[in-house]
């Protein structure tokens, strides 16, 4: 596609764009003047569609009318409530439904999960994560290490090389290779939340599982922003948040993922609660513990039904539009905003994100010469909302759901201006 640097020519694309109105179904928050911020940061905290509040009002409807009848009388009866969100939650990451399941948050789902699939042995025992590994994720291997007795030193970084800032993945198989006898997973975010990197999740699989490594992937970045084909690409196992590109509300429910080929597997150890019971017989309350099959085979708890309100919402929009051509606007929007930057031709800021499309989502992650956090500073003061990441990397989100074409090249005239 050739893009123009122009205001018409943005206005034209949003014209041409067939999923603009979408933008008209989210609050955007504005400035004192009634104008619409300039909103890049659905990569952090996506913004509320318009009919989140409907369908919690919907529960607390119910709640207030029916009390605990609710689990069976409300209009969407509580007691089934997660597997509303199982099918589309599915369909967002590329999985079987039995794989997937909406619980906890994040970081805890990382732990759930690393019960069962990091099983350390005295040789076998250390993990693997990106030397830039969101801190979160950091933490809880450090912990998942010296809970087994392990130091936190025996987590294996892959680098970026000397001089550059993005992954090689063919460095992460000469790890495997040379220490792959040691390693005994693999925890990688699919799209790397300081880079924009979108990685080769099937090729990771591949060089993990080739030593006998599990392979687990975080897909904060990635649920709602790439297709990640999680069933073909073979990982074991994967989990995500759902405030972000799935716009799910702040701290809302997450997302976890157990490929099929461990769906049966009954043995693998894990944390139990009455949610993870065979559902049939669940109530009679005396039965001995019967593990459910498939991902719901790792819940605890009933599910908080008013956060899941609020994924339902976002994700019956999802469902609507289908990722296919969200994915298809998203790759043009950053590819405008990458061309737009370029012609700036500014040599103190450089865009670290991957230029092929097929290797990044719609993030860019934009490095700033001496870490001149002020450049970030001035953007916020203009409405303009990016978020800095230390030590020098201001991350623009453009999301094919409710930013626009104008959006993007309004953030890069006022940009210009500041540099
Ligand atoms: C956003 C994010 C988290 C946040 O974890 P929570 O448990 O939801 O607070 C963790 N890891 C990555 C990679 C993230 O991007």
């Amino acid at each position: 596609m050739k893009y123009k640097n122009t205001l018409a020519f943005a206005q034209q694309l949003d014209k041409e764009d067939k999923l603009a109105h979408l933008r008209n179904q989210f609050h955007i928050p504005k400035d004192k003047n009634g104008n619409d911020w300039l909103y890049f940061t659905g990569n952090s905290l996506g913004l509320q569609p318009k009919s989140t509040k409907e369908y919690i009002n919907q529960e607390l409807e119910d709640w207030a009318n029916l009390g605990v009848e609710g689990h069976f009388e409300a209009k969407n009866p509580w007691l089934h409530y997660h597997e509303y969100l199982t099918d589309k939650m599915a369909k967002i990451v590329g999985a079987k439904p039995i794989e997937v399941v909406v619980m906890n948050t994040l970081t805890t789902n990382l732990h759930l999960l690393m019960v069962s699939f990091y099983r350390p042995t005295k040789s076998k025992y250390k993990i693997v994560i990106e030397s830039d590994a969101f801190p979160s994720d950091r933490y809880a291997v450090q912990s998942q290490l010296k809970f087994h007795g392990f130091s936190e030193d025996d987590i294996i970084e892959w680098k970026p090389r000397k001089g550059e800032e993005l992954l090689h993945i063919d460095d992460l198989e000469k790890i495997v290779a040379t220490q792959g006898d040691e390693i005994a997973l693999l925890l990688i975010g699919g799209v790397n939340y300081y880079t924009g990197q979108y990685l080769d999740l099937k090729k990771i699989a591949e060089i993990g599982h080739s030593k006998n490594c599990v392979v687990g992937i975080d897909l904060a970045h990635g649920a709602g922003n790439i297709q990640p084909n999680l069933h073909d690409s073979n990982v074991d196992f994967a989990a995500w948040c759902t405030y972000k590109y799935l716009n799910s509300g702040p701290g809302s429910l997450a997302g976890l993922f157990v490929h099929e080929k461990h769906s049966k597997n009954k043995d693998l150890p894990r944390f139990a609660g009455w949610w993870n019971h065979n559902k049939s017989t669940r109530f009679n309350m005396r039965m001995p513990f019967d593990v459910m099959e498939g991902a719901e085979g790792w819940q605890l708890s009933n599910p908080p039904i008013l956060s899941m309100a609020a994924i339902k919402a976002s994700l019956d929009l999802f469902d609507e539009v289908g990722m296919e051509v969200l994915r298809e606007k998203s790759e043009k929007l950053t590819g405008y905003f990458e061309f737009l930057i370029n012609e700036i031709g500014a040599d103190n800021i450089k865009i670290i994100t991957p230029k092929n499309p097929k290797e990044r989502g719609c993030q860019l992650s934009i490095q700033v010469k001496n870490a001149d956090k002020s450049l970030y500073q001035k953007l916020t003061e203009n409405n303009i909302i990016t978020d800095w990441r230390e030590p020098d990397v201001i991350r623009c989100a453009p999301t094919p759901m409710y930013n626009s074409f104008e959006d993007v090249y309004k953030i890069v005239t006022i940009l210009k201006n500041l540099l």
